[in-house]
């Protein structure tokens, strides 16, 4: 595994493959990473992971400082998974540019987390366009667990005609239900028992809405949540995956969109 830290050193390198199989991350990494190393792995081209905390897709400046940090252990199991390329770049290599393609934003990002983290979005396109510029990868493996992010990244390459392909990755989760994410790590025990509690609470809703959607009382759920345990709730809603457009009947199909907090850490899912 060949570590960089600067992108014209990593550019020379890789133009001397075939091309790039790219896993971007924010390290703190878990099965979730894992498993999109995994499926990058299998492909024909070379797999770069990335490592950047990226700091303008933090809304609030204590959120970024508190993100779970593991780059030391990071290496190390990148080096036993056996990536070929591992990019941790500094906020001058990525930021020191202009790229040539403009951030396309499609008017979904207004929705669900757009709502609710100002900026959010502008920060990921913002970091992925300078990423694709510099790597021009043939796949980027992203997880649906962020699934809004990865609708949006491939709104941004359809638009501008980026040739990169999104491979979709499922959500990895926990035994208790919970989908794997670096910001676990800052729930104790009993934190993680309401988390799994919320999941189990919203995978039933699904079920019981599918059949009945007027079982879907905000107010109800609400309460519910809190009583679970739940601090703060930002949203719940349901999404047509491949439009991105509300659903308000039962007989189509959909996905239950949720994020909310316990006490300072903020999860989101989709089922
Ligand atoms: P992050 O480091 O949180 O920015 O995530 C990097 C990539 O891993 C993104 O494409 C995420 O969607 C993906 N990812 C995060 N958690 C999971 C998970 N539990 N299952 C699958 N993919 C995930």
């Amino acid at each position: 595994m060949k570590i960089f830290k600067d992108k014209h050193t990593l550019q020379k390198e890789i133009l001397k493959t075939k091309g790039i199989s790219f896993v971007p991350t924010m390290g703190g990494l878990h099965k979730g990473h894992i498993s999109l190393i995994k499926q990058s792995k299998k492909s024909k081209f070379k797999t770069l992971v990335s490592i950047f905390v990226n700091p303008k897709q933090f809304n609030k400046k204590s959120d970024f400082r508190s993100y779970p940090r593991s780059t030391k252990e990071d290496v190390k199991l990148l080096k036993k998974l056996k990536i070929n390329y591992l990019y941790i770049p500094t906020f001058k290599d990525i930021y020191g540019f202009k790229p040539k393609n403009k951030v396309f934003l499609d008017k979904s990002s207004k929705k669900l987390c757009g709502k609710f983290r100002k900026g959010h979005f502008e920060g990921v396109l913002n970091v992925m366009n300078r990423f694709i510029e510099i790597i021009k990868p043939k796949y980027i493996y992203l997880g649906k667990k962020d699934y809004q992010q990865l609708y949006l990244i491939k709104k941004h390459i359809e638009k501008r005609k980026i040739k990169s392909k999104i491979i979709e990755c499922k959500t990895i989760r926990e035994r208790n239900g919970i989908a794997c994410s670096s910001r676990n790590t800052n729930l104790n025990k009993n934190q993680r028992k309401i988390a799994s509690d919320i999941f189990y609470y919203f995978n039933n809703l699904k079920k019981k809405i599918k059949k009945d959607f007027n079982l879907f009382k905000i107010n109800n759920i609400k309460k519910d949540l809190i009583n679970l345990g739940a601090s703060k709730i930002d949203y719940f809603e349901n999404y047509n995956i491949k439009n991105f457009r509300k659903i308000k009947k039962s007989n189509q199909k959909f996905n239950l969109f949720f994020a909310y907090y316990i006490k300072h850490t903020r999860l989101i899912d989709n089922i």
